[in-house]
């Protein structure tokens, strides 16, 4: 077995069960991925820490747990069209391809969506499609969505995303201050998203119209 397949696995057996993931599906993707082909060379080493990690651009890729915990909440099945917002170096967008039936992630630094379209081309991952733009209003074209999940946080969920969310539908998303946020499931009924409060987490914020300013 190759040292990051054991590293992987430990990630696995050390950071996500004991802490209470159970979905067999995203702990298997999660044994899969090569997360370590997802960040710099130069820290390839601790790819399977249990941390976030820079990606360039001033953007992390956030830590294993964190990945594990919002892929849970958004409950896929495996034929579901889910929307991304902050690609960032690909790897939850990797995470996702590899339990639903297509992604769209959308970032809006065009260098670090390059690298991450590359990536998930060289691994063979034929159902994500990676769009520079504004995530804050979505992706009108391709809307509705099954699942959104939002990896950068911001002051509230943004108005676009909850309309192009279909009924029935669950949002994943970090919500609050700049440096501390509670991390959001809202399940969209009649129209109305219904919220649950998760775990306390820190991402790099969401900028745009419907997000912070610059
Ligand atoms: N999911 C990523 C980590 C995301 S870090 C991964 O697996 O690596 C958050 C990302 O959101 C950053 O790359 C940042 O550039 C991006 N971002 C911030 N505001 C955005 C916006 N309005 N639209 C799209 N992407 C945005």
């Amino acid at each position: 077995m190759d040292d990051y397949k054991r590293l992987r696995d430990m990630m696995v057996d050390y950071q996500l069960i004991p802490r209470g993931i159970k979905d067999e599906r995203v702990l298997a993707a999660m044994r899969k991925v090569p997360r370590h082909l997802f960040v710099p060379d130069f820290i390839r080493h601790s790819a399977y820490d249990d941390m976030a990690l820079p990606i360039g651009d001033d953007q992390t890729i956030s830590q294993p747990y964190m990945v594990a915990v919002m892929t849970e909440l958004l409950e896929l099945r495996g034929d579901e069209k889910v929307l991304e917002i902050g690609t960032g170096s690909g790897y939850q967008a990797a995470v996702l391809a590899e339990l639903a039936r297509e992604v769209y992630t959308v970032e809006r630094i065009s260098t670090l969506a390059d690298g991450a379209r590359r990536r998930l081309t060289e691994l063979g991952y034929e159902n994500v499609y990676v769009i520079v733009s504004d995530g804050t209003k979505g992706l009108e074209d391709k809307a509705p969505f099954d699942r959104i999940i939002v990896t950068a946080a911001a002051p509230k969920i943004p108005e676009p995303l909850i309309n192009q969310l279909k009924d029935g539908g669950i949002i994943v998303a970090p919500v609050g201050e700049r440096f501390s946020q509670i991390l959001i499931k809202g399940k969209k009924e009649k129209g109305i998203l219904i919220e649950e409060y998760h775990t306390p987490c820190v991402f790099v914020p969401l900028v745009g119209e419907y997000g912070w300013k610059g």
